[in-house]
């Protein structure tokens, strides 16, 4: 089957408690491509880069298997560039500069070639350039799911809200889902964003797992519990790719296997935090992936004798 991710691609500038970087590699769309390639091989990305992206990253893209003929090099143009601090609990962090640059006037070409996808995963971009995105495939895709952040909350809400009205899966963290929905609770934040379009809803919770809505039912995924965090940044679009990329390899899209995939997307994400940046994500190897799966079958296994008086 086929993927096609739309996301950013970026510098990113990041500080953690471990320390700091100067401009590195980063953009949801290039970790959510690098994490499903895993498990999808037909992958193809459209996003836009300035002529300061280094063509190693591109290398590196296209070793794993992503075509890049979607990825706009735009010339005499500065790559977006996106700089954000973590608080000690890691859990939380604050962005210092968003450079949107490139991205200020994106215009998604959608090659011949990537028409026929069976399944979009739309990152982390202006909703205007998801829905142009969704609205270029002249046929529609077998699912179609998006990631946003706070950043298009506040600047263009009501883009945000026509692009979630056209998509059937929304994958957001736990403090988007009550920005975006004015409701602390997240059950009640769930119901109030699944009536906003999509069917089903993944709430992300960082180091306290993930939860997924669809029709009557609710999953709960664990996080890993992990003795070091080194760098969370790119974690919630690791996730979304390694379960883009499970449900494109398979293409069941029952309850049990959308549950399969978010386990998935946990390991994925489990992996991406324990270096800066994408590095973890270059090459890592199958026998590390389904061990850590097997971690997670573990962790949240347990025999129930149900005893009531
Ligand atoms: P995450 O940690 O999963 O929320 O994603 C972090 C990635 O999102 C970083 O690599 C940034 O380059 C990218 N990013 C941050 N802000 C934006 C934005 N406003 N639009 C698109 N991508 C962004």
């Amino acid at each position: 089957m086929s993927l096609l991710t739309v996301g950013s691609v970026a510098f990113d500038a990041i500080e953690t408690p471990y320390g700091k970087t100067d401009k590195i590699v980063g953009g949801a769309g290039t970790f959510i491509a690098l994490a499903s390639s895993y498990f999808e091989k037909n992958q193809n990305i459209i996003s836009v880069v300035g002529d300061d992206f280094p063509k190693d990253t591109l290398d590196d893209l296209n070793r794993r298997g992503i075509d890049t003929k979607g990825l706009q090099v735009k010339e005499g143009e500065k790559t977006f560039f996106w700089s954000g601090k973590y608080h000690n609990d890691m859990n939380s962090r604050d962005t210092l500069i968003t450079e949107l640059n490139v991205l200020e006037n994106f215009d998604p070409l959608v090659p011949e070639e990537y028409q026929d996808s069976e399944y979009l995963m739309l990152g982390n971009l202006s909703p205007l350039v998801q829905s142009t995105v969704i609205t270029r495939l002249n046929k529609r895709p077998k699912l179609i799911a998006m990631d946003t952040m706070n950043f298009w909350m506040d600047i263009a809400m009501g883009d945000l809200e026509k692009t979630i009205s056209m998509v059937d899966l929304l994958i957001i963290n736990d403090e988007e889902a009550r920005q975006l929905s004015g409701e602390y609770s997240l059950v009640k934040a769930a119901r109030l964003i699944r009536g906003m379009g999509p069917k089903i809803l993944i709430i992300k919770k960082g180091e306290h797992g993930a939860l997924l809505f669809v029709k009557d039912e609710v999953f709960f995924a664990p996080a890993l519990p992990l003795e070091e965090v080194f760098d969370p940044t790119g974690a919630g679009d690791t996730f979304a790719g390694g379960f883009m990329g499970y449900i494109a390899s398979t293409g069941d899209l029952s309850f049990e296997n959308l549950k399969r995939a978010v386990i998935y997307g946990s390991a994925m994400a489990s992996f991406c935090v324990e270096k800066f940046g994408t590095e973890r994500l270059l090459d890592l190897k199958n026998e590390e992936i389904s061990s850590r799966i097997e971690r997670f079958v573990r962790i949240a296994d347990f025999d129930m004798n149900v005893l009531v008086k």
